[in-house]
């Protein structure tokens, strides 16, 4: 088959069962005689795509009526600016919680709004970000228009075991790299959006689930393809849609659907996990910097004591049937990201892999 275990951060593995039944339609969707790439956004077959998208995502998560679901393009990152450009109409304020590299981006953008205030409510840089801040670490700014977390840390492979508490502020989070690996109360958070390129879909479509009274005028100036209540009103079809991502993201909620939700994904999910965390707490040779109780489900990161053997890691564990384990520029040593798409079999290869590892060279 060829295919091998790729731990990649994003773009990342999709599930084989989506891959395949892609392949299958990409001559004919549905007897259209054309592939998804190929047909207008505005047809029925493809409205009834995006329709079946948008609701299976809001049985799987459970979305409240009162919340919209847009399909979006621009990356998370787009979503960086949107977010205060459609929210930052109140006091002006905003609270940043830093706990990576991602929550830095999203605050430093949000600071390249003229005459508004953007305060760190909380960080962790101090401690390379291998935590998360505790509630009462937290200060909150009153009266902010909102606040904004990175729910799961890509890079640095913490995530929040719990929901802040934003008192009257919407809270606003970056669910890019946990979308659909767990149940979430989505009634606790004003926005959540994700880039689908890590759990869910190819490049190019992002997810946004926004509460409906947060779909107001924006700033003034912002262009249209920010504005949450324009796009919204549009059903998500104010432009030409990502329409491809949109079919695979539905075959994907299709596909979590059928595997019991969102339940079954974070019994999954906890079990490839431990599978990982189990071994390395129980050798010295590898060093797990997060502490323990803000670990990730999906980003497991890793190192050995010596960066010349992470490197020599890197490029042996290449030639053992898996890719993608350095990790990020900015933190060196591995991370695996064990998004819902790698296979139980894939982390105890992984691990199989460490322990030989070990084994030579500890
Ligand atoms: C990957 C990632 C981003 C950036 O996503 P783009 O789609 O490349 O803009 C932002 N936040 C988190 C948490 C991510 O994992």
């Amino acid at each position: 088959m060829g295919r091998i275990y790729n731990f990649s951060a994003g773009p990342s593995m999709l599930p084989e069962e989506v891959l395949r039944q892609a392949a299958e339609e990409m001559m004919d969707y549905g007897g259209s005689g054309m592939s998804v790439m190929e047909m207008s956004h505005r047809s029925k077959v493809f409205e009834d795509i995006l329709e079946r998208a948008r609701n299976i995502l809001r049985s799987v998560m459970g979305i409240p009526d009162s919340y919209d679901v847009l399909f979006l393009q621009g990356g998370a990152t787009l979503q960086f600016a949107m977010v205060p450009a459609n929210l930052l109409t109140g006091s002006g304020k905003a609270d940043y919680v830093l706990t990576g590299n991602f929550s830095v981006n999203a605050y430093k953008e949000a600071l390249l709004f003229g005459g508004k205030e953007i305060n760190v409510a909380g960080s962790t840089k101090d401690e390379n970000f291998t935590r998360i801040p505790r509630q009462d670490e937290l200060t909150l700014t009153p009266g902010a228009d909102y606040m904004h977390i990175c729910a799961n840390n890509t890079v640095f492979g913490t995530k929040w075991q719990y929901i802040p508490d934003s008192g009257s502020a919407p809270l606003v989070a970056d669910m890019s790299s946990c979308l659909l690996s767990e149940p979430v109360d989505v009634s606790k958070y004003g926005i959540i959006y994700a880039g689908a390129q890590k759990n869910v879909a190819p490049a190019g479509l992002t997810i946004a689930i926004i509460r409906k009274d947060l779909l107001a005028d924006p700033l003034p100036g912002t262009p249209s393809m920010m504005n949450y209540a324009k796009l919204a009103g549009k059903g998500s079809l104010y432009n030409t849609p990502p329409a491809w991502q949109i079919y695979i993201a539905m075959l994907v909620f299709e596909l979590i659907e059928n595997k019991g939700g969102l339940e079954a994904m974070r019994e999954r999910n906890v079990h490839k996990a431990k599978i990982l965390y189990d071994y390395l707490d129980s050798t010295d040779f590898y060093v797990a910097p997060v502490v323990r109780e803000d670990r990730s489900l999906m980003n497991v990161v890793f190192r050995t004591r010596d960066a010349e053997l992470d490197a020599k890691f890197v490029s042996e564990s290449a030639g053992a049937g898996m890719t993608n384990l350095k990790g990020h520029r900015s933190v060196g040593g591995m991370r695996a990201s064990i998004y819902n798409a790698m296979p139980t079999a894939g982390v105890k290869h992984l691990v199989e892999f460490m322990k030989e590892f070990e084994r030579v060279n500890g």
